[in-house]
């Protein structure tokens, strides 16, 4: 009985996260799978990255308009034009995972591979971020918007992309697991995967042994998409036609992680680290993968 209640209230999160792009017509905040809230301040956010000129273009590509005032995506770009590899890290694609927002600048003051040319979104979802919520300020989930781009985040994403063709996309995001583990699209190479899953747990981060669909992970930490992930994947994008980031940068041949830290640990670090490390170790590789 209790496993067909938990299957119910299972399905009814997988029908609310899959089956619509559009949750709200506002951007919600959510209560029912324990996420504790992290502090963000846009201005904060902004200070730090002007802060960082000297070495990055940050650019303020857009203003989302909601509850009276606008609020900031920022382009942040590697100086040097002459990279041969490219990486794009997205942040807060979903507003309330704030940690992956909150480790851009420690990810930019780290970065320092002359052969990679690094991009990052900072934040994908301002007003998300701002309000706390996984959805944009008309209530979309940007994360789902990747067939039919109605959204201006989604936009910008796919402008960013097409114009740095990146080698390498990393969405930093959140989840209600207890530990940090990565999605991979197909074009992860699984050995370079757990390099990678190493680099995070040299790190200090715990990795986790089942992702939040309850599935094993071996390696810890690493979760493939197996043939039947795609498929699903592909029936999702062909019937109700959402995609999340994972699959549309596989449709493109372009490697991609989603990394998840856990909303539940109410440690600012804890959540912060797997993010910054996971960058870095990815920027290592493409800049020693000659
Ligand atoms: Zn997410």
């Amino acid at each position: 009985m209790a496993s067909l209640r938990s299957f119910a209230s299972d399905l009814r999160h997988f029908a609310k996260y899959h089956l619509k792009r559009r949750v709200f017509d506002h951007p919600a905040r959510e209560h029912e799978l324990g996420l504790v809230e992290l502090p963000f301040e846009d201005a904060e956010l902004a200070d730090s990255l002007r802060r960082l000129s000297d070495r990055y273009d940050v650019d303020r590509v857009e203003g989302i308009e909601y509850g009276g005032r606008s609020h900031p995506i920022f382009v942040v770009t590697s100086r040097r034009k002459d990279n041969r590899r490219a990486l794009l890290v997205l942040s807060a694609v979903h507003g309330n995972e704030r940690a992956g927002l909150l480790a851009v600048p420690e990810i930019l003051q780290r970065f320092d591979e002359e052969s990679v040319r690094l991009i990052v979104v900072a934040p994908v979802n301002p007003v998300g971020a701002a309000e706390l919520s996984r959805y944009n300020g008309d209530g979309f989930d940007v994360n789902r918007d990747f067939v039919r781009f109605e959204t201006r985040e989604a936009q910008i994403v796919r402008d960013v992309f097409e114009r740095e063709k990146p080698d390498f996309v990393v969405s930093l995001h959140e989840g209600p697991q207890d530990d940090t583990f990565m999605f991979l699209n197909r074009y992860v190479d699984l050995e370079l995967a757990g390099r990678l899953a190493d680099a995070i747990e040299r790190g200090g981060s715990t990795l986790a042994t089942k992702d939040y669909f309850g599935r094993t992970l071996h390696p810890p930490g690493v979760a493939p998409m197996s043939t039947a992930v795609w498929a699903v994947s592909w029936l999702w994008a062909a019937t109700l036609r959402m995609k999340a980031t994972g699959m549309w940068c596989d449709d493109r041949g372009v490697p991609e992680i989603t990394l998840e830290s856990s909303w539940r640990n109410p440690d600012r670090e804890t959540r912060v680290r797997p993010h910054v490390d996971l960058v870095a170790a990815i920027a290592h590789e493409l800049a020693a993968d000659r």
